[in-house]
């Protein structure tokens, strides 16, 4: 039997489902370069080019392997832009029996292939993406009942499921947990290696030539490219991390330095979704390194949990939620997103600094994406979709299973606490704390009114103060809420003056 196998640009994995039982000898596997995808938000010009120089390099292999690989490049003339256009023209030229396909992480897209199984005439094989731990249905299960979906609980029992770092039914070391240890401000002379960097392939070059002429008006920088594009490469990448990085994962987890772009962070999220690594592969090497004494416990476990506790957990939510999430407003919102996001102009040294390395890098580590873009969001009220659109398209990890519940849940509070028992709100004294950012910048963190205050200060009480209504019962809030309720009427005033020019500079881009 002929079947066409169908795989997407991140289901770039030898193990992938739709690729299982595959046999050289008569069926054919189709991946598609298309322009719908590129453009459906306009992404990161590093991005697009990390995805297509993966997928071109994923071909290359399978043909390695004896498979017949048909690749539609983008700039093929008879390309029509589209998967529906793609998928049609393929099953006319190679009159397949059976198409195979692993289900889609992104909603939008599992719905196009769940249209094909209802329409085509031949069979449709539409199977579940196992690269991940926690199935939906597994995830429906354990959330069911639950009125809040701790992530914490939702870890351990994927600790329990996996085996990793389980000693019988305990956790090893006696502790599930060993976060207290980490979150410490970092020094700007600690000395932390930098990520591996892969020199660009011929192939990949071809790719950076033709995202710069097709997709020149999308934000960021292109060039120098240095992500890994196939599977040995994230390899290398990987083993760099483990050796270097690892043993000291966790401790600054939440710091963010100007001079330091990605502390002890792995940069590993776009290789995991895309498919050029496996979580749980990861997972294991990692928890190697610790049974062979050359890494902490506290590390590990802290590595482990953000992939087999968070990965996992977001992307349970998402399902549980898609398609309403992403529209999801639940402090009503409304401001238009600045064009600060885009330009990075802004006399804000924490946001210009977040900004300027994502145009670089279309990276930024969490605590910037959380604490610094998204914290600013959430105080002046963007409008929660424009600030999920911003982050889909300007990550080279984003894809909307894991975007998604991060923007719209964990930093915008826009689902009304689904992911978060209380909004993720600081003001600047926090990022004063865990960054060299405040040291450049031309407001004072110290400073709580008038022009030399830090914008966080005034928004963030401003925030506290027009959402009581939502939030003034939340027992989490409770110590915040009875300071404002302490608070004279003219301190009051002057937070809501102050946020009132702010927001103005804002909008005329004067901040
Ligand atoms: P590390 O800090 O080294 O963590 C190791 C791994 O753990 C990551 O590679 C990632 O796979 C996983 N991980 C850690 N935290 C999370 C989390 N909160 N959710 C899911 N996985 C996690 N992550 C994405 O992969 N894609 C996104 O589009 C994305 N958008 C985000 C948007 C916002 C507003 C926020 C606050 C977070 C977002 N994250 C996203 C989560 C997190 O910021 C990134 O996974 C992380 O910064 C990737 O860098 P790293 O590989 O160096 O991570
Ligand atoms: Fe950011 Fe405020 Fe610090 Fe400036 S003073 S870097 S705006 S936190």
């Amino acid at each position: 039997m002929k079947t066409l196998r169908f795989i997407l640009g991140d289901q770039l994995s030898q193990k992938v489902s739709a690729l299982r039982g595959a046999d050289p000898a008569t069926d054919i596997v189709l991946i598609v370069e298309v322009q719908a995808e590129a453009v459906s938000v306009r992404h990161h010009k590093k991005k697009i080019a990390f995805i297509l120089a993966s997928m071109r390099a994923f071909a290359e292999t399978l043909r390695g392997q004896g498979f017949t690989v048909d690749y539609v490049k983008m700039d093929d003339p008879a390309n029509t832009g589209s998967f529906d256009g793609e998928l049609d023209r393929a099953i006319t030229r190679h009159q397949p029996n059976a198409l195979c396909l692993t289900r889609a992480s992104e909603w939008r897209v599992l719905e196009m292939q769940r249209h094909w199984a209802e329409t085509l005439d031949l069979q449709v094989l539409l199977l579940e993406d196992d690269r991940f731990l926690c199935d939906e249905a597994q995830f429906r299960a354990w959330a069911a009942g639950r009125k809040s979906f701790v992530m914490e609980h939702f870890y351990r029992n994927m600790r329990r499921r996996t085996g990793l770092l389980m000693e019988g039914d305990q956790p090893a070391g006696g502790r599930w947990n060993f976060d207290h240890d980490n979150r410490k401000p970092a020094k700007p002379d600690l000395f932390m290696q930098l990520p591996h960097r892969c020199p660009p392939s011929v192939q990949t070059q071809e790719v950076i030539e033709l995202v710069s002429t097709r997709f020149a008006g999308h934000f960021g920088d292109l060039e120098p490219f240095w992500f890994a594009t196939s599977a040995r490469e994230a390899e290398i990448a990987r083993d760099h991390f483990l050796a270097n990085n690892l043993p000291r994962f966790g401790e600054t987890q939440d710091a963010m330095l100007e001079g330091q772009l990605f502390l002890n962070h792995a940069v590993m999220s776009l290789y995991l979704n895309v498919g050029l690594l496996e979580p749980l592969d990861l997972c294991r090497r990692a928890e190697l390194e610790w049974q062979a004494g050359r890494a902490p416990l506290a590390a590990v476990e802290g590595f482990i949990r953000q992939i087999i506790g968070w990965r996992e957990y977001v992307r349970g939510i998402y399902w549980l939620h898609a398609p309403d999430y992403k529209g999801f407003n639940h402090l009503e919102a409304k401001r238009p997103l600045p064009a600060l996001y885009w330009t990075g102009q802004t006399k804000m040294a924490c946001m210009q600094a977040a900004i300027g390395q994502t145009k670089r890098e279309a990276y930024a580590h969490h605590i910037q994406r959380l604490m610094v873009t998204g914290n600013f969001a959430l105080l002046a009220g963007l409008d929660p979709h424009e600030v999920h659109e911003w982050y889909l398209s300007v990550y080279a990890d984003a894809f909307e299973w894991v975007e998604v519940p991060n923007t719209i849940g964990m930093a915008l509070y826009a689902d009304g606490g689904i992911m978060a028992s209380k909004p993720y709100a600081a003001s600047g004294a926090y990022i004063h704390k865990m960054s060299d950012y405040c040291e450049r910048c031309a407001y004072d963190p110290s400073v709580k009114s008038g022009p030399r205050a830090c914008p966080f200060n005034p928004l963030y009480w401003d925030f506290i103060g027009r959402n009581e209504g939502k939030l003034g019962s939340n027992p989490r809030m409770g110590p915040v809420y009875a300071t404002w309720r302490k608070m004279g009427q003219s301190r009051r005033e002057e937070i809501g003056a102050d946020s009132q020019r702010i927001l103005e500079a804002l909008d005329n881009g004067q901040l």
